[in-house]
């Protein structure tokens, strides 16, 4: 595994008489692969029935021609998954699908819900049977029960009981809904396609489709899409903005907009202030590719200092076993990355990541640089040290697994374990100055400890023990 933090679910959505909402759905969930790859699903509606399909592994294994085929309606949501909370397993797969006493609905879920334990130990006392261990279900579970007379009412209520972070897409037999919480921790935004509207995680997927990117969906906002186009309700519950600024840093897609900012020229702009913080005397920048590139672009830019590319990807490797005392001494990070020597040899180089995790793969790539002849390393990373794990939807290790953590942020000491000549990191205030007027609006729990929803699920236990 890839020593990063990892997305974990792309959620979409459409509403459309003109175009195959079900292909639609496809491509938007090829495009947001990257959030997930442990299961993928569809489901469809054609005003009267659902139908679905749902698997593990990633699109292209999940659905064919046949499947797509059978999927017919005008109506649809789409989700790739990656399991934080809950296990790998397909019935954890989604959109969680339901008959309940008002009709069909299905539910695709991106993010945690910090309390979604506490709310499904007071359901399951009261007589409710759930079906997976996701925590997504807490919300279907709510809604099904609610008294309210119509679904958009139905949804308001149950979110008052939810904490966390969740953007949603929902679907139940004639319309489309997508809900940001209030907090607005993951992304979601709107497009256009024709005369019909979309909804998804990033507008790569958007892009895919050759939909027109509109607008996020905004904290506390649930918009509806159905016959008569797009409709917005307020939520009712306002809170502070908290948005991830990790999808700014490396989960998102570099050909991305969130939260209504260019991934790739926010990231450039991460690079260029690293420059400036940490000025080096080096012969060349290379980037840790892909998630390093644009910020090595803009470090190259701001220091003067020639860029290219100096460790290329592999980019077929799938999952890999390797013994541990294999004959060959190779690694996980040396199938994936391999050094151009001639391009490094006898140099002073600045290699930049986007983030450090653990540390592994660092210390790997410093060493195999080294081998490869650079004269000096010095480790660029365009993210502050990453001192606490995150509650929100991101896969993240346990605290004292992370590097900056175990070390108490001593530079000298990660350097020193890193094996590199030096190891310079983007400061928080730097990391907020690329984010201009709406800098408060970032959760930055991961690298000052501050989390903005307490993680009630986590407090007793897990957060305990992590922190
Ligand atoms: S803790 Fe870090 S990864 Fe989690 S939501 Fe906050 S900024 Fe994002």
């Amino acid at each position: 595994m890839e020593d990063k933090f990892f997305d974990q679910c792309g959620i979409f959505g459409i509403y459309s008489t003109e175009i195959d909402v079900a292909q639609a759905a496809y491509l938007g969930l090829y495009a947001l692969q990257h959030r997930g790859q442990e299961s993928a699903g569809i489901a469809v509606s054609d005003n009267n029935n659902f139908t679905f399909h749902k698997g593990m592994g990633l699109v292209q294994r999940v659905f064919n021609e046949d499947n797509l085929n059978n999927l017919k309606g005008t109506l649809a949501v789409g989700h790739v998954r990656y399991s934080t909370s809950g296990e790998s397993r397909i019935e954890n797969a989604q959109p969680v699908v339901v008959q309940y006493k008002k009709g069909n609905m299905a539910v695709a879920h991106n993010g945690n819900i910090v309390n979604a334990q506490e709310i499904k130990i007071k359901l399951e006392e009261e007589g409710s049977i759930f079906q997976s261990t996701v925590d997504s279900e807490v919300i279907v579970h709510l809604i099904a029960r609610s008294k309210e007379p119509n679904i958009r009412e139905a949804l308001k209520e149950a979110l008052k009981f939810v904490k966390g972070a969740y953007s949603l897409v929902l679907m139940t037999e004639n319309e489309v809904i997508g809900v940001r919480d209030p907090s607005a921790f993951r992304p979601l935004c709107i497009g256009t396609i024709g005369n019909s509207y979309c909804i998804a995680s990033e507008s790569c997927a958007l892009e895919q489709i050759g939909a027109q990117y509109i607008r996020p969906v905004e904290p506390n906002e649930m918009v509806v899409i159905d016959k008569n186009g797009l409709s917005s309700y307020p939520l009712d519950q306002p809170q502070k903005r908290s948005m991830c600024i990790f999808e700014l840093i490396y989960l998102s897609r570099p050909d991305s907009i969130v939260f209504g900012k260019s991934v790739y020229l926010t990231r450039k702009e991460f690079g260029r202030i690293l420059a400036k913080e940490h000025s080096v005397e080096a012969d060349l920048v290379i980037p840790i590719p892909d998630s390093g590139i644009p910020a090595a672009i803009g470090y190259s830019e701001a220091s003067k200092i020639p860029y290219d590319m100096g460790l290329l990807r592999n980019h077929y490797v799938g999952r890999t076993f390797i013994q541990p005392d294999s004959f060959f001494r190779s690694s996980k990070v040396r199938i994936k990355l391999s050094p151009v020597s001639e391009m490094i040899k006898g140099k002073r180089v600045v290699i930049v990541d986007d983030s450090i995790v653990r540390g592994t793969t660092s210390k790997e790539i410093v060493k195999m640089l080294k081998n490869a002849g650079a004269k000096e390393i010095h480790l660029l990373v365009s993210s502050p040290p990453i001192n606490y794990p995150c509650f929100y939807g991101i896969d993240t290790p346990n605290r004292e697994e992370l590097i900056a953590a175990k070390y108490e942020n001593n530079i000298q000491e990660i350097k020193k374990y890193l094996g590199a000549d030096s190891v310079h990191y983007l400061s928080i205030d730097g990391l907020l100055s690329v984010m201009g007027k709406d800098s408060s609006d970032y959760c930055l729990a991961c690298f000052n400890g501050k989390y903005p929803v307490p993680p009630t699920d986590f407090q007793n236990n897990v957060l305990q023990s992590k922190c």
